[in-house]
């Protein structure tokens, strides 16, 4: 058996630049900062909203950011915006974070509503990586990280354009995994359970389904931005090298019941 010499460094990201999308706040801004503390210099992209918080947190981490102001649902406005960042910058790992839900019944689901959930989570996501991509195939070398969701993998409730578009993430993450495993770019994603963001505060501030939901999570408490970082930092470093086409649950427990 051969015994890697530098175990402690396959976490470390120094030297690499990561974009994520949505990191003003929540989840994204969680990831920059874990990915920053590894070592990473960051590009934040994002509808133009204040990131000083953001920037703030990298810099105190020692690391440069910068910021690209983008809106992910226009496919082939964001494909463009990807060009200027490849001309720019060498891009090692790519969060594909920015994601909206919106609530209704299905059988009146407004249609407007579903093209926006499906461009911002789904057909915005799929342009964005084909251009960032690119240079990683040619390069030999990158890494990829959809922020899917449990809706990845079950239905919810009164959020099928939500559903559908995470499940479809899922899908195109094993499929951008069996052609690009091969050019050493692994595409993974990261499955978060209920996490306390301005994504879920509709549900938290429903006092009925914020106990029913709590109560089905074996941890018993609900997920924190920060407890995504581990499965962000695994899965943007070198020690995950031969993980492709996962969906990495972090949960609390809730698939496992
Ligand atoms: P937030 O609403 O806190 O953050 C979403 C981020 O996405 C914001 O920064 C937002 O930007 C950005 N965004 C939305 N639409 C666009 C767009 N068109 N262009 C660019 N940026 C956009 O939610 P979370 O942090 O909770 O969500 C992050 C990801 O995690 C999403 O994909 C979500 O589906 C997923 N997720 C969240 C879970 C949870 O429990 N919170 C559970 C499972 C998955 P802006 O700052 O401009 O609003």
């Amino acid at each position: 058996m051969s015994v890697q010499p530098k175990a402690f460094s396959i976490f470390d990201l120094r030297g690499k630049t990561a974009l994520v999308t949505g990191a003003r706040g929540g989840i994204g801004q969680a990831i920059s900062v874990g990915l920053a503390q590894a070592g990473a210099d960051l590009i934040l992209l994002g509808r133009g909203k204040d990131f000083t918080e953001t920037e703030t947190y990298i810099r105190e981490a020692g690391r440069k950011s910068s910021i690209v102001t983008a809106d992910v649902s226009d496919p082939r406005r964001i494909r463009e915006t990807a060009e200027t960042i490849i001309e720019r910058s060498s891009v090692d790992i790519l969060v594909n974070n920015a994601g909206i839900i919106t609530r209704s019944p299905a059988r009146e689901y407004p249609l407007e509503e579903w093209d926006k959930v499906l461009n911002t989570n789904l057909n915005g996501l799929f342009a964005l990586t084909q251009t960032i991509a690119r240079p990683m195939l040619e390069r030999g070398g990158g890494k990829i990280v959809n922020i899917a969701s449990l809706l990845s993998l079950q239905g919810g409730i009164r959020v099928p354009a939500y559903a559908a578009s995470k499940h479809a993430v899922a899908g195109l993450t094993k499929a951008l995994s069996n052609e690009w495993a091969s050019e050493n770019v692994q595409v993974n994603a990261i499955a978060p359970g209920y996490i306390e963001t301005e994504n879920t505060e509709a549900l938290r501030s429903d006092p009925e389904r914020r106990a029913e939901i709590t109560g089905r999570i074996p941890a018993g408490k609900w997920g924190r931005p920060a407890d995504l970082v581990g499965a962000a930092v695994f899965l943007a470093s070198p020690a995950s090298d031969y993980v492709n086409g996962h969906i990495l649950v972090v949960d609390g427990g809730w698939m496992a019941r």
